[in-house]
């Protein structure tokens, strides 16, 4: 068993840990919740090859998606969606207080990505836990005309809280619990647009994976999360690279690519994977019969 598996386990205890003792007594069973998913998810993928490598994946996001949707979501009304972090955000620039749904943003779309680029659409991701376990077989490429969708739904996330509150809609007497602490717990208010903005999530993103036949074509046209991970997966630490071992060529890394990634041609040059589109699923790299790709 590769020690690399039981990083993200380690990663979760250690973030867990540290955020712990800051003040939520959830934070020790977050981290380690998804850092332990995603260890399970690796260590079930390892050895595989082909399209059974991808059983460890789906598992992971399985394993993930409760702490989101059940204990966050429901349990603590703890909105992550982009509409409640600029709510939060707007707390953060009044009175300096540092919330969960801030740290989510902070490690898991800001700062973590300069590690393992959009790991977490490819492992963690609520949504694609729905997704990836679609029963659509075939995997086909979404036409280019639509990939810009996503950057006018990601301007109306950011502007559809400023118009409620420009509106005059309270949301910290609708959504803040315990105002004044350092984490704060949510209100119904939170709940209500926790589950609004989740059921569209999950509506556009059925009805789109079946209209293109592909799980992953509501990543590709309309999530307005993957814009905010975009550059530093440019730069991430962890990408997927030639082995050294020769390409002969056959295209089956970019056919199996769920976020239809040129991969055949970074390899075939010699490249890191560096797209800003890979979601380091690692589906190249098993369906390689060269074992070009690591
Ligand atoms: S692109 Fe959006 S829906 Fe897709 S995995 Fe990433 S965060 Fe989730
Ligand atoms: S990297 Fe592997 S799967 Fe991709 S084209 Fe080359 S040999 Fe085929
Ligand atoms: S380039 Fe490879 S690891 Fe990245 S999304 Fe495509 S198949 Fe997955």
């Amino acid at each position: 068993m590769k020690f690399g598996n039981f990083i993200p386990l380690i990663i979760g205890l250690t973030l867990g840990m540290a955020l712990g003792y800051q003040g939520w007594w959830g934070f020790f069973i977050i981290f380690p919740w998804i850092g332990g998913g995603i260890t399970v998810g690796a260590i079930v993928a390892e050895g595989k090859r082909g399209r059974k490598a991808e059983i460890g994946r789906r598992l992971s996001l399985l394993l993930v998606a409760p702490v989101f949707i059940i204990f966050l979501g429901i349990m603590q009304r703890e909105n992550l969606q982009i509409e409640e972090t600029v709510f939060y955000t707007l707390l953060l620039l009044h009175t300096g207080i540092l919330t969960r749904v801030l740290i989510h943003y902070a490690i898991a779309k800001i700062i973590g990505p300069l590690i393992w680029g959009r790991g977490y659409c490819g492992w963690a991701c609520w949504t694609a836990a729905l997704m990836e376990w679609l029963p659509i077989r075939e995997n086909r490429p979404i036409p280019k005309r639509y990939t810009w969708i996503r950057f006018p739904v990601f301007i109306f996330s950011i502007l559809l809280p400023l118009v409620f509150v420009w509106m005059g809609y309270d949301w910290v007497s609708n959504h803040v619990k315990e105002e004044g602490a350092i984490i704060l717990r949510g209100k119904p208010g939170a709940l209500i647009w926790f589950l609004a903005g989740n059921a569209v999530y999950y509506i556009a993103a059925i009805w789109l994976a079946f209209k293109f036949r592909k799980r992953r074509a509501f990543c590709k046209i309309a999530c307005p999360v993957s814009i905010v991970m975009k550059a530093q997966t440019r730069i991430a630490l962890l990408q997927p690279k030639p082995s050294g071992n020769n390409c002969s060529g056959c295209g089956a890394c970019n056919k199996h690519c769920p976020m239809d990634v040129d991969v055949m041609s970074y390899i075939g040059q010699g490249r890191r994977v560096s797209s800003s589109e890979c979601i380091l699923c690692g589906n190249c790299s098993a369906i390689c019969s060269q074992k070009a790709i690591r």
